[in-house]
């Protein structure tokens, strides 16, 4: 299952946020604080911070591949055409292929919309800790950390 973490730290660096998140691998069992066997920063949820709708975006999107970008299925008569692409030729890439959004790292104080469903989500602070609520208040008590959208798998 795909999950939404928020990482807090000073020093928002794919190598930083890398060390930070290695003491919670799951290592196929062996680690018994294990969260997750596969991350990235934004991924699924990347936008998080800012509404920026990757799906959308033509950076993200590459040729249908079901149709070979002609809009049209050969094989099958389906509804526009394609189910992929909808006709268009185009379809959005998987998301662990999205190109990286700057905003989804940004100063805690700085982020002027949480979506409702944080409060639900796992956070790691600025310490290493691992918890699986208060993310909203963590971030309210921190302004000056940074926060990074982080889409992991376990
Ligand atoms: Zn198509």
């Amino acid at each position: 299952m795909h999950t939404l973490l928020i990482v807090f730290t000073d020093k928002p660096t794919d190598l930083n946020v890398k060390r930070i998140m290695e003491p919670f691998y799951e290592n196929d069992g062996a680690n018994p604080d294990g969260k997750w066997d596969w991350y990235q920063i934004g991924g699924r949820w990347t936008g998080l911070f800012d509404n920026y709708e990757a799906d959308k975006d033509p950076v993200n999107s590459e040729p249908c591949w079901l149709c070979g970008a002609t809009g049209k299925r050969i094989d099958m008569v389906v509804e526009n055409g394609c189910n992929a692409c909808h006709g268009t030729g185009t379809a959005v890439k998987h998301p662990s292929e999205w190109v990286r959004h700057d905003e989804d790292i940004q100063k805690a104080g700085e982020i002027k919309t949480w979506p409702e469903y944080i409060g639900k989500s796992p956070y790691i602070d600025s310490q290493g800790g691992w918890h699986d609520e208060g993310v909203l208040e963590y971030a309210q008590a921190n302004p000056g950390l940074f926060a990074v959208v982080v889409d992991f798998h376990d």
